[in-house]
């Protein structure tokens, strides 16, 4: 018999086609207002205290038992939500996805003037298209603190009666020199240059009178002197809520889908998880997008120190064994997007249709990812596999399996490796989509709520 996909659309009643877009409508308001890794934290948090998570500290104090939901948080810009379970040395059932998306950072020391325009220098974060960030309105967020220690959050752009930001690009009436440039080098990444501003009333500075009203600007306004750039921590993103795609409202356009798709899916279902047996976990990191480095990302001893925690806490003594065989115990589902087949670019010959995920038909098990030879990539045992999928058609999650593009047509890595480096068994399990990097991406309704029935079943 031949196997095919199932599409979502085809299969789903009424009931569960209600439940879908009512999901859907959630995930938009996250995914509009998570624009940053600190926003998603603080969505997270608020989240999980709401639905009854007391802070790691409180529960530390008070000591771990079966049954508890603790939420421990990462310099607020990482969270770890735990559903206790009866023996934490019974192993946990992690769902791991990433908060931290492709963006542009500002640069340390970013404003200066040309050409009667103020701009701020960025320096970009993640893998990105840099030709895709021009064009855009970009909204600012992000950490700024004073000369006397006040730490001041930014958030510019978002609300409709703010302003925006900008990136130009060269008119085409002048472009034929730049359209014969390789695509990478269209814009180059000192190009990627926003204007803040332009007028110059008012200002008394002549060499630069655009920065020097923008700087008193900053000062009148927020209490910022520019020195005050030096320490900051500022992103910039695209501007706006994410949007219903189509006349049928079947995809969802928004930045940032990589990966709050599947940490929204994370999310609810580790908030609706009923204690059992096992130690269940929504783990939210940030960094990957450029590696998992620093105390925030995946390769930090966070995770792995807070589930210690836990164990002393449950326990009457502490033993370095007792960590060691909860993570050898656990099972992950490394929760990260994959590409969607896109017939548009068939032509290059990078998607292999079989073998690639197709837009609406449920969520994305990639047994590997990985580079020239599934380098760098968590294989996923057969065992594992089957674990999975019997846990998927037990609860009707509709699934496909995925390859990340042709082989040797490129590649990428996620958090999945990481994890398994403590024994546990992991798999990666996400949403396809399109357009992925892209300062908006693309991604099928249908898959969204699929990945979280998925995750959802994996904590029943
Ligand atoms: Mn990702
Ligand atoms: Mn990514």
């Amino acid at each position: 018999m031949k196997y095919e996909r199932t599409n979502v659309w085809d299969v789903l009643d009424e009931d569960e086609l209600q439940a879908l877009e009512a999901y859907s409508k959630r995930y938009i308001d996250f995914l509009s207002q998570a624009k940053t890794e600190r926003l998603a934290h603080d969505f997270i948090l608020d989240a999980a205290h709401k639905g009854g998570f007391i802070d790691l500290d409180e529960a530390l104090e008070k000591g771990v038992k079966p049954g508890d939901k603790i939420v421990a948080s990462n310099r607020g810009k990482g969270a770890a939500l735990f559903v206790v379970g009866e023996d934490m040395l019974e192993g946990m059932d992690i769902v791991g996805a990433h908060i931290d998306s492709p963006r542009l950072d500002i640069k340390p020391n970013p404003l200066h003037e040309e050409g009667n325009m103020a701009y701020l220098r960025t320096h970009y974060y993640g893998g990105v298209k840099k030709y895709h960030w021009i064009n855009l309105p970009l909204a600012l967020h992000g950490v700024m603190f004073t000369n006397e220690g006040k730490k001041v959050d930014i958030h510019i752009g978002e609300d409709p009666n703010d302003p925006v930001f900008y990136i130009n690009d060269l008119l085409i009436h002048l472009s034929s020199k730049q359209q014969e440039k390789k695509a990478s080098e269209v814009i180059e990444g000192e190009q990627l240059q926003i204007v803040i501003g332009s007028k110059t009333s008012g200002s008394e500075d002549e060499k630069e009178p655009v920065a020097s009203n923008i700087r008193n600007l900053l000062l009148e306004k927020y209490g910022i002197e520019e020195k005050d750039f030096l320490f900051a921590e500022i992103e910039a993103t695209p501007a706006g809520p994410a949007r219903e795609v189509g006349f049928d409202r079947s995809l969802i356009a928004g930045h940032g889908h990589d990966d709050r798709i599947c940490s929204y899916a994370a999310l609810e279902a580790i908030l609706g998880a009923v204690p059992g047996k096992r130690t269940k976990v929504g783990l939210f990191v940030d960094k990957e997008e450029v590696g998992s480095i620093g105390n925030t990302g995946m390769k930090s001893h966070f995770f792995i120190n807070t589930v210690a925690e836990l164990i002393a806490a449950s326990k009457e003594e502490y033993n370095e064994l007792y960590l060691k065989r909860s993570l050898a115990k656990s099972r992950v589902l490394s929760a990260d997007v994959s590409a969607a087949y896109d017939p548009q670019f068939k032509s290059l010959g990078v998607f292999e249709e079989q073998n690639t995920a197709w837009v609406g038909c449920g969520v994305a098990i990639n047994k590997y990812t990985g580079s020239r030879g599934k380098s760098g990539s968590n294989d996923a045992h057969a065992e594992f596999l089957q674990e999975i999928r019997k846990i998927f058609d037990d609860n009707k999650v509709i699934y496909q399996t995925s390859e990340l593009g042709a082989v040797d047509a490129g590649g990428g890595g996620t958090i999945a490796f990481i994890l398994a480096e403590y024994g546990a068994d992991v798999v990666d399990c996400g949403t396809a989509m399109l357009s992925m990097h892209a300062p908006i991406e693309l991604a099928s309704k249908a898959d969204a709520y699929e990945t979280f029935k998925a995750y959802e079943a994996f904590f029943k």
